[in-house]
């Protein structure tokens, strides 16, 4: 099929749930994709920050090879050598104890949030616990995750939500401290806001709420679903602040590609739920395990964290070098390779922007409504660096 003929054909069969580009991509190599018509891009979006380990690495697609050949799925009801080797895996690197496989980020917010109302149901037999969450976040589109979301245009039409969900302001310690009560059974977060315009936590603020929630017997719940698996430069970016939550979801790059995501938890919370309390039928299928098991190992082989460190300082350079020369760029707001620029909308039109990257040869996402987001590849170069650069400036001229 040509272009045209695609996307007509989408058009007239999917749900007209996004408003999406004229452009059909059909292959990657590196950190390039290429559309239907053959033409070139240097992606800073990475799937929506998921193909960490850039796109055709073979070693990965040999390993997925592989593992189709000898078994894509199984039930849950068995073991499997991959989701044995990925639970091992995904809980060394992030110092929690226990790993609950899902195929997606919303379905980890699920498991984390039954997983704290279960703990807690456990500790007082009470069946009315709330949970904090914060302004802005984004955590998610099936009802649970809708719930702590706090972004009343996602919500509004789909109520009543999922009851007992409070909202505190992000990077506002007393707005949380002003909303607990002996109900409260979790505070849930991002580590650095990713769909409501990049902003990192503050250290004072997590710190806080860690502290608050160990005096009060509460559990921190840290999404890192977008922010984690090496994009701020440690595995995961609660490792910057010294903090560590009690239940951790993690998502995009875990499976670089393949649907996969995880709940993990430390050992006292994690044996909350027994047999009968959570399942799923896909979740940590042999495939979706290899996956992450080959991505975790190219991680440590390519040292990704390395290269993150080392371009993301140079990636911050030059976008703080555009902030200076551009009076409608606001600021530059991130942490590693998990980036926004904020633009002055008054001024500048941030979808012609976009629009006119994606011309130049540039995929760029925006955040909120008014960043634009860089979310690149972990394996990217400074040249890489340049390349969107330049794509970039020519956009905003
Ligand atoms: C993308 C995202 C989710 C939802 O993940 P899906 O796989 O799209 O369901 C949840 N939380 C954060 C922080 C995200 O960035």
């Amino acid at each position: 099929m040509n272009t045209q003929e695609i996307i007509t054909t989408a058009e007239e069969h999917l749900f007209h749930t996004y408003n999406r580009y004229q452009i059909s991509l059909d292959r990657g190599e590196g950190v390039h994709l290429y559309d239907a018509d053959g033409k070139e891009y240097v992606d800073f979006g990475a799937g929506i920050a998921v193909f960490a380990l850039g796109y055709n690495n073979k070693e990965y697609n040999d390993a997925l090879k592989a593992q189709i050949d000898k078994l894509i799925h199984t039930s849950n009801y068995f073991y499997n050598e991959p989701a044995a080797k990925a639970a091992k895996a995904i809980t060394e690197v992030s110092g929690m104890d226990r790993v609950f496989f899902t195929n997606s980020g919303t379905e980890a917010i699920e498991g984390a949030i039954k997983l704290a109302k279960k703990y807690a149901y456990l500790k007082d037999d009470s069946t009315d616990h709330e949970i904090i969450a914060m302004q802005h976040s984004f955590h998610g589109r099936s009802m649970g995750a809708l719930a702590v979301t706090g972004n009343r245009h996602y919500q509004e039409a789909f109520g009543p939500m999922i009851p007992g969900i409070k909202f505190a302001q992000y990077n506002n310690l007393a707005s949380v401290e002003e909303l607990v009560n002996d109900k409260t059974c979790a505070i849930i977060f991002e580590t650095v806001q990713g769909e409501g315009g990049i902003y990192p936590a503050k250290p004072e603020f997590i710190k806080g709420v860690r502290k608050l929630c160990d005096e009060k017997g509460i559990l921190l719940i840290l999404d890192e679903i977008q922010c984690g698996m090496g994009r701020t430069g440690t595995m995961f970016a609660y490792e910057q602040y010294g903090v560590k939550p009690d239940i951790l979801t993690v998502a995009k790059a875990l499976g670089c590609g393949v649907p996969v995501g995880a709940f993990l938890a430390r050992e006292e919370v994690a044996k909350a739920l027994v047999p009968g309390d959570h399942g799923t039928t896909y979740g940590g299928n042999p495939l979706a395990c290899a996956a992450a098991v080959k991505a975790l190992e190219l991680f440590k082989k390519q040292n990704v964290l390395d290269n993150v460190k080392k371009v993301s300082a140079y990636l911050e350079k030059k976008l703080d070098e555009i902030v200076a020369e551009y009076d409608y760029v606001v600021e530059r707001r991130g942490l590693g390779l998990m980036q926004g620029l904020e633009i002055n909308t008054d001024v500048k039109d941030l979808k012609k922007v976009i629009a006119a990257c994606l011309d130049n040869g540039l995929i760029l996402f925006t955040a909120g409504t008014n960043v634009i987001r860089f979310v690149p590849p972990l394996v990217i170069s400074e040249a890489d660096v340049d390349e969107m650069i330049t794509k970039l400036k020519k956009a905003l001229a």
